[in-house]
């Protein structure tokens, strides 16, 4: 009877053990909440042992054995509980709990670990008895799971995509939606899946797969969900330096003035351009879709970036894309720029079409149109290549404090390596 009670602490210690090493690795709030469970669990532990102890006692006889082994078991375990006890009271003030809400409040796209390990830090200050603050973690959890589930799915989904299946995608998979489509329909994103995206957003904070210019989801881990990122070989952007080979054609842009649509979509302010303004690339005309900036430029003239880009994204009838950079320089203030930034959303939201404001993209181009050309990719998630990149050697200017009022600070993907390709121009 003893013995087994000892067997089984002994796997749920062990067991107890790697939860809490998993947790560890997800973060502070989740390990300090299992470490807080796991004293509790000590302390039932320490009573029970107690209990079968003095029972032991008092049999004495051919259990003092098993005595002699719970004595043993007794003394770590204390140790344990009172380690338990100390982190319990280090959050128990309130003071850690409201440095680790301040750190996480910088933070505007928390993953679901994290705001799991928020939720277990919060039901370690207020305690188990607030009904509240255990339902807010039981949710955290249920987030955590699902956006796991979620991401498996979606990464098989994708792989399926990229294998060239049909795939009927979860909502909540953006991106492989986009795959799916192959090749590429818009830019960055086409229009409909940032509805879908921007939609899901809010109403499901996790249900978007999130992506991100520094930290966990930066570039550097962007080919973990995004396989092309990290495995394409013909990526934007590039350092553009010669020798160049010269192509013959030009380019011609035809933009026509329209109403102002303007949206901050959390990556980029974009402006969405109704059908009609076309660019003919060497005779073939393709459809402009929409334009969106980059801070600092993401292409580089012989390795020196500008202060910005504007990227105009372009779409043939076949589903070809076609992006034109115009690289913007350090400079005077640009008039254009300025009816842009007077109407642009400092924060994260759906489309804007001001009343009575009517612009024309062809206001923001230089007036020489030679270019730099090569075959890129998509510059953000899911880096889909085959997208012809047109990037003009005439710069315009906008000014320093133009630069600061973009509510971006640095979107931007890092260079990328040329491998095979030859950058043209004519
Ligand atoms: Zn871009």
């Amino acid at each position: 009877m003893i013995f087994s009670f000892l067997i089984k602490s002994y796997t749920m210690k062990k067991t107890l053990a790697i939860v809490v090493l998993l947790l560890a690795a997800l973060g502070a709030g989740g390990f300090a909440y299992l470490q807080w469970k796991a004293s509790a669990g000590a302390k039932t532990e320490i009573t029970t042992l107690t209990e079968k102890a003095t029972t032991a006692e008092q049999k004495q006889g051919d259990v003092e054995k098993e005595l002699e082994e719970l004595k043993e078991k007794l003394g770590p375990l204390q140790v344990t509980a009172q380690q338990m006890e100390a982190v319990k009271a280090a959050f128990a003030s309130g003071v850690t709990m409201k440095d680790l809400e301040a750190a996480y409040a910088k933070d505007k796209n928390l993953s679901a670990e994290r705001l799991l390990g928020l939720a277990g830090v919060r039901l370690l200050t207020k305690g188990g008895q607030d009904p509240a603050t255990v339902s807010a973690f039981e949710k955290a959890l249920e987030m955590t799971d699902w956006t796991r589930q979620q991401k498996v799915i979606c990464a098989a989904q994708y792989a399926l995509a990229a294998a060239g299946k049909e795939v009927k995608p979860l909502s909540e998979c953006a991106m492989p939606t986009q795959v799916a489509k192959a090749e590429g329909k818009t830019d960055d994103k086409s229009e409909a899946d940032k509805k879908e995206t921007s939609g899901a957003k809010k109403d499901d904070k996790h249900a978007a797969v999130h992506w991100d210019y520094e930290g966990l989801m930066g570039p550097e881990n962007w080919g973990k969900e995004f396989p092309k990122c990290a495995r394409g070989k013909e990526q934007a952007p590039l350092d553009i330096k010669g020798p160049f080979q010269k192509v013959r054609f030009s380019i011609a842009p035809d933009y026509k003035t329209g109403p102002l649509r303007i949206l901050n979509n959390g990556h980029t302010i974009q402006v969405n351009v109704n059908p009609g303004s076309k660019l003919r690339i060497d005779g073939a005309p393709f459809e402009l879709v929409q334009f969106h900036f980059h801070r600092p430029s993401e292409e580089a003239i012989n390795g020196r970036r500008q202060a910005m880009v504007v990227h105009f994204v372009h779409k043939s009838s076949g589903g070809e894309l076609a992006v034109l950079g115009v690289l913007l320089q350090m400079g005077n203030e640009n008039p254009v720029i300025k009816t842009l930034w007077e109407h642009a959303p400092a924060k994260e939201g759906p489309e804007q079409q001001p009343e009575g404001v009517a612009f024309n993209p062809a206001n923001l181009l230089p007036r020489e149109l030679d270019f730099y050309h090569y075959d890129g990719s998509l510059t953000t998630p899911p880096c889909t290549e085959k997208v012809k990149f047109y990037i003009l050697r005439s710069m315009v200017n906008i000014s320093r404090e133009q630069v600061a009022q973009f509510p971006f600070k640095m979107n931007a993907r890092p260079l990328q390596p040329l491998n095979e390709r030859v950058i043209m121009s004519n």
